[in-house]
């Protein structure tokens, strides 16, 4: 847990206690600060803690409330809590504010994006750490801001930040900032596209001399983040997945060059990395290799760290592979552009989709159908995904559940005499038949283990 000097004595409100929340009020506690938390689904709060109805209650004097990111404020409608604090003139601030604040003098490397920040957020930690730099994942992904441990001057934090964290995120400096992509998400909670953006944006909030902004270009807004980081004074680095960008880094034909200052440099054969298949995974490593470049390592460092990367679980995870047959986990493909990613990967799929259906279904998929041997249909959107599969002439069956689906792909794939994938990546979020898109993977992995080789 980090120790915040600056919070002794002092009193702050905590609200929403999910995770972060939680692990807020007890670094707060720790610290010395008087803690009141509030949770509109009660629960207890954290020890040391005192639970405030911030909706009804008097308003006490804070010196900031440290706001959950999942809970709205401002869209649709402002919540109750935060009119209060704002008519009390008490801030909103996020988690990330009181780690940087703590831990001035740390780089804090921040990653956002609407796709890719949880793989670039993990590979850049993984790459620092295997070259022995002090390094930790952390914000959106894995542990809170505030669970993450003392790193010291030397130390570089990580952080995987979502538009929501940003949004909150009032003073932290980011001396590397990475923005990958972003395509229309969240559009309620900030008001539409222009508020995404602008919450996104934030990361080049505070701007110092020497800070580097890593932007990705590949999609349509890039050209105008690169300039918006450089207005607020930033050396911006353009990266890309498919090519080459001048002053750059990117990735043409598999490999992974710099050309970062006008200097050309190989980085990486990108074909060396089972685990970042496809030209997205492309995108995430030019990123990646932009910011430890920036951070003192060398090319060769980079390539090893590369190599090693064990990939992230329900993201196009290799789970097994059964003669020539390899069984794929894409459960965090919980929308068609997600899936669109796996279907470039492999040559011949035999492909497990279906679940909760998002608008649009798989209809912007059919261009890229050419490598499906056939498809296991799942969940509500079965009916919807059979239309659109028939229409265009692929072979599907309707399957109801995940393992009648999986092991019927089995069979089919082991009789094929070609090599393919047997790929779960459903398209659809998952909560018709499971709590959340983890529990899905991790249900394809154990029924994937117990398969016989035979393919029976
Ligand atoms: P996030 O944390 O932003 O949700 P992840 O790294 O978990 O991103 O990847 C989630 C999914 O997004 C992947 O399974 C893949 O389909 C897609 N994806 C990953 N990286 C990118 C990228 N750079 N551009 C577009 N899509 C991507």
């Amino acid at each position: 847990m980090i120790p915040l000097p600056q919070v002794a004595g002092k009193r702050y409100g905590v609200m929403g206690l999910g995770r972060s929340g939680r692990a807020a009020a007890m670094a707060l506690r720790a610290s010395g600060a008087e803690v009141l938390t509030w949770d509109d689904k009660a629960g207890a709060a954290p020890p040391g803690c005192t639970m405030h109805d911030f909706r009804t209650g008097p308003w006490p004097a804070l010196e900031a409330m440290i706001w959950s990111p999942g809970i709205a404020f401002l869209h649709r409608t402002p919540h109750a809590i935060a009119v209060r604090a704002a008519a009390q003139g008490c801030p909103l601030v996020s988690d990330i504010d009181l780690l940087a604040d703590a831990r001035a003098g740390t780089a804090l490397v921040g990653i956002t994006g609407t796709n890719g920040k949880s793989t670039t957020t993990s590979l850049l930690a993984h790459v620092l750490a295997t070259n022995g730099r002090p390094a930790i994942a952390g914000g959106n992904i894995g542990a809170a801001a505030l669970e993450l441990p003392d790193l010291g001057v030397a130390g570089v934090y990580v952080l995987e930040l979502s538009s929501y964290q940003l949004e909150l995120t009032q003073r932290a400096h980011f001396s590397i900032g990475i923005w990958l992509n972003l395509t229309p998400d969240h559009l309620d909670r900030h008001g539409g596209l222009h508020g995404y953006a602008a919450a996104k944006s934030r990361l080049w909030r505070f701007s110092a001399a020497g800070d580097v902004a890593i932007v990705g270009t590949d999609g349509p807004f890039g050209a105008a983040e690169a300039a918006t980081a450089a207005a607020a004074g930033r050396r911006v680095i353009p990266i890309s997945g498919t090519h080459v960008p001048e002053n750059g880094v990117g990735v043409a034909d598999g490999l992974l060059t710099s050309r970062i200052s006008g200097k050309c440099g190989r980085i990486a054969d990108l074909s060396g990395c089972p685990t970042l298949p496809g030209s997205h995974n492309a995108e995430n490593a030019a990123a990646v290799a932009a910011a430890a470049l920036c951070l003192g390592l060398t090319p060769a460092e980079i390539a090893n760290a590369f190599a090693s990367f064990p990939g992230l679980a329900h993201r196009q995870e290799r789970v097994r592979s059964i003669g020539h047959v390899d069984y794929v986990n894409d459960s965090k493909a919980t929308n068609a552009e997600s899936t669109a990613k796996a279907l470039v990967c492999y040559p011949r799929i035999y492909w497990i989709c279906g679940g909760l259906p998002k608008a649009g279904g798989i209809a912007p998929l059919a261009k890229l159908f050419s490598g499906i041997a056939s498809a296991f249909l799942i969940g509500e959107a079965a009916p919807a995904f059979a239309e659109t599969l028939e229409t265009a002439d692929i072979r599907y069956s309707l399957e109801g559940d995940l393992v009648t689906a999986l092991a019927a792909a089995h069979r089919a794939a082991q009789a094929d005499p070609l090599p393919s994938t047997v790929l779960l990546s459903p398209a659809c979020a998952s909560f018709d038949q499971w709590p959340n898109f983890e529990a899905r993977g991790d249900a394809f992995r154990e029924a994937v283990m117990a398969l016989k080789e035979t393919g029976q």
